[in-house]
């Protein structure tokens, strides 16, 4: 039973737990053992970390009356994927608010935010943030009850998810020295943190920065965890020192998919059958090879690879991806 989060109001959307397991040819070819959690396979169309959240955020959602679920990202955002289907799932209208110009049709995740129902609205010149407070404005004088899920549903709220989510990993017997997967709205990184926090587990929590430098997400991960904390009940404070971020994997930028995530996309798919996406975990996978190779992660530590999901937006990448076949 949960400790955490024992009376949180939650909906049930994932498929947990997800599972944990082994990656024989790929900790052969590193040197080392890894593992991997699958959530990935979370379960809600096509998974990742977002149903988590979501199981949290909509429950609280519902709890507020709300007839709209409204949020943001990027066109292969596969948060607002995930969060067109929990609205679909709960018999809500969905609104996504994505940046730049209008691409019809549509391919990845955009293609199933078509599918799912939800209606899109482009920033086009506007900057992202200025169209989404001018959507949920409108959709409150429209009379739609809209419940706004900020980018990457990284409300204390959403990322209490990730508090339970260590919890269930740790009733799941794992014990990692080291636990590595993609960070970018830090809502994962920041439940993360403070489960391990709240329930004394002593691996480290090392997040891969997606698209920020360092300091910034570090302080916005600390800041988050410790309102988290709160929303939880729970007396913890956490700072910027308890908060592991590289961000030496940046890369060309957020979306940029160069060859370190390819090269990362390929060993996956070809030495264990696994799916990682361009954006996300193909960018945390190639910093786990990179430091594996390097023997900054000590070969004697054991590595559990955290997979948040994000293949959908494969299908938005193939041309690069198949020119380098
Ligand atoms: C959103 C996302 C992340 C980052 O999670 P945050 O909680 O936003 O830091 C990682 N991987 C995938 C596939 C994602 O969609």
């Amino acid at each position: 039973m949960s400790e955490l989060g024992a009376d949180l109001p939650r909906v049930r959307l994932a498929q947990l737990p997800t599972p944990v397991q082994d990656l024989p040819r790929l900790s052969t070819l590193l040197g080392r053992r890894v593992r991997i959690k699958r959530d990935d396979q979370t379960g809600l169309a096509l998974g990742g970390n977002k149903t988590r959240k979501l199981e949290l955020l909509l429950a609280d959602a519902q709890t507020a009356g709300a007839r709209t679920l409204v949020t943001g990202g990027a066109p292969q955002s596969n948060h607002c994927r995930q969060t067109a289907a929990a609205a679909a799932w709960a018999g809500l209208r969905c609104v996504l608010v994505l940046g730049g110009a209008p691409r019809p049709g549509g391919v990845g995740n955009l293609l199933l935010d078509n599918l799912l129902g939800a209606e899109l609205v482009w920033a086009g010149d506007r900057s992202r943030d200025e169209a989404l407070a001018t959507t949920v404005a409108r959709e409150v004088a429209a009379g739609h009850r809209p419940y706004l899920i900020p980018y990457g549903g990284s409300s204390p709220v959403g990322a209490a998810a990730y508090a339970l989510a260590l919890e269930e990993l740790l009733a799941q017997g794992e014990r990692p020295d080291v636990i590595l997967f993609a960070s970018s709205s830090g809502g994962t990184h920041a439940g993360l943190a403070l489960g391990a926090r709240a329930l004394g587990f002593g691996g480290r929590i090392y997040g891969i920065s997606i698209d920020q430098p360092a300091p910034a997400l570090r302080q916005l991960v600390a800041e988050l965890a410790t309102q988290t904390a709160e929303y939880l009940g729970l007396p913890v404070t956490l700072g910027e020192q308890d908060i592991i971020v590289d961000d030496r994997f940046l890369g060309d930028g957020y979306g940029v998919m160069g060859s370190a995530e390819r090269d990362a996309i390929l060993l996956f798919a070809r030495s264990e059958g696994l799916l990682l996406d361009p954006v996300y975990t193909g960018r945390a996978a190639a910093a786990l090879i990179a430091l594996a190779r390097s023997g900054e992660l000590a070969a004697d530590k054991s590595l559990l690879f955290w997979h948040t999901g994000g293949a959908p937006a494969l299908w938005a990448y193939s041309d690069d991806l198949i020119r380098e076949l």
